[in-house]
């Protein structure tokens, strides 16, 4: 009997904290690093009688802008809806959302289509530990934006690309941080899969989504998990379940409520927002977007497809590359090489990093490492090790390498010294490269080079040592 074929459909719903001054409502700090519980707090996100809530602009500017970026439309008018639902993290029983008019509707990321971007505020966070429960309400009310997809992403990986984009591009905006550890960017799938394309099926929304990894393998699971099901004359429930990192697997944690359930209504407390009229959100011009700039770097410097996505997967790299690429003329050659040595060697300088913490080098100085390296002053292995110092004490690395005996020796007269000290003590290749054996040369230039601790340029050395055997 034939397999039958089933086709699933994915839609994500993404949850930001934005990066502002204050909460979304009121004047408390927002600051996710905060470790101390109950500290940024006031009567407003702590629901107290009588308190009333204020927008905060740069919030919505965030979102504005994000809208612009992925090509959504902005909304004219706009208003903020209330969300009822009771859990103690949820300190007025009700969440300030926007349910009938968000201020972005579609646009499309990474070849998917978005259905909406919103804003609301975040909740508190619960606590459960030693038999106790807590709540820590430094969260409460934090901005938090909300994207929802379209239902047009059909496997796991395309899933894990538009999260990880999504991530690139709030950190682009400097919208927000967007770390997925430390819950500033919360990831839901909406899975189905149906015997017949372009029908949907039961859908499972699945949560606990922490890492992009596990975002692929949420979906996979389930794609497998619900074919399984309906292979053998089972339905699929339409509920929510959770990832459990450690099996590797979904688990049943509720049936679903409907968006009924929640009672949505325009928030009173809030002005209506005509869009019109706020123009001052507006005004700035959004930075290089991660895809132009990946347009840019394989048409202007014809990297390579890997070199290309490491630079652009963190604003802070590309930022260090396209200055030093400016400071060398954006010379083709030299800015390739350039890029070589941010990919290769000074990742691996920041990889090894105890502390994990980010390195930076100067722009010019950088460039001016990719100069000696490229006029030949400096060898690879000389290029290397000036990279390290330069990394870790700053400086000019023509000194830097000029101190430490790492500039390629042109002087003649001192590397003539070094071939003539070879060529004493090796009479022996000398007698086997005169009677036509050739790896015998290349086993002088290696000796030479090691008595000049590799600061001899191998061309220039070989050509000495043939002068001085004739
Ligand atoms: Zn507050």
């Amino acid at each position: 009997m034939e397999r039958q074929q089933y086709f699933p459909t994915i839609g994500l719903e993404i949850h930001a904290e934005l990066k502002t001054q204050t909460k979304m409502f009121c004047d408390s700090l927002n600051n996710p690093d905060e470790t101390r519980p109950n500290v940024n707090v006031c009567p407003v996100c702590l629901a107290h009688p009588g308190t009333l809530p204020v927008i905060n602009k740069a919030a919505v500017r965030h979102v504005l802008r994000m809208g612009q970026a992925i090509d959504g439309v902005l909304a004219d008018y706009s208003e903020f809806d209330r969300k009822s639902y009771f859990y103690p993290d949820i300190p007025k029983g009700y969440q300030i959302s926007q349910y009938q008019y968000p201020l972005v509707a579609g646009g499309s990321l990474a070849g998917v289509a978005v259905t909406r971007v919103h804003l609301e505020e975040d909740t508190a966070r619960s606590i459960h530990a030693d038999g106790a429960s807590l709540v820590d309400f430094n969260r409460a009310g934090i901005p938090l934006m909300e994207l929802v997809t379209e239902p047009a992403i059909h496997d796991a990986e395309t899933a894990g690309r538009f999260a990880r984009e999504l991530q690139l591009l709030l950190r682009t905006l400097e919208a927000g941080d967007a770390n997925l550890e430390k819950g500033e960017m919360r990831i839901e799938a909406n899975i189905s899969v149906s015997p017949d394309e372009g029908v949907l099926g039961t859908k499972v929304e699945v949560k606990n989504l922490n890492s992009f990894r596990s975002v692929e393998r949420a979906i996979a699971f389930e794609i497998d998990r619900q074919s399984t099901a309906l292979r053998s004359g089972n339905l699929v429930v339409q509920e929510t379940r959770g990832w459990d990192e450690t099996r590797q697997c979904t688990f049943s944690q509720r049936l679903k409520e409907g968006s009924a359930d929640y009672r949505y209504f325009p928030e009173p407390d809030l002005p209506k927002f005509v869009l019109s009229e706020q123009r001052d959100l507006l005004t700035s011009a959004l930075p290089e977007l991660p895809w132009n700039r990946r347009m840019r770097y394989a048409q202007s410097f014809a990297l390579k497809d890997e070199t290309i996505e490491y630079l652009v997967n963190a604003p802070e790299r590309s930022i260090l590359f396209d200055a030093v690429a400016g400071e060398l003329g954006n010379d083709k050659k030299l800015v390739s090489l350039a890029a070589n040595y941010l990919v290769g060697d000074l990742a691996g300088i920041q990889a090894r990093q105890e502390n994990g913490e980010s390195i930076s080098v100067d722009p010019t100085a950088f460039a001016q490492l990719i100069r000696l390296i490229a006029s030949g002053e400096l060898s690879s292995r000389g290029g290397k090790d000036t990279l390290e110092l330069l990394v870790a004490q700053g400086g000019d690395p023509e000194l830097l390498a000029r101190e430490h005996g790492l500039l390629q020796i042109h002087d003649s007269a001192a590397l003539a010294q070094t071939v003539a000290a070879v060529l004493a003590a090796e009479p022996k290749a000398v007698e086997e490269y005169r009677s036509g054996k050739q790896a015998a040369l290349q086993y002088l230039v290696g000796a030479a080079m090691r008595a000049s601790r590799g600061a001899g340029n191998p061309n220039r050395i070989q050509e000495l040592l043939l002068e001085a055997i004739k």
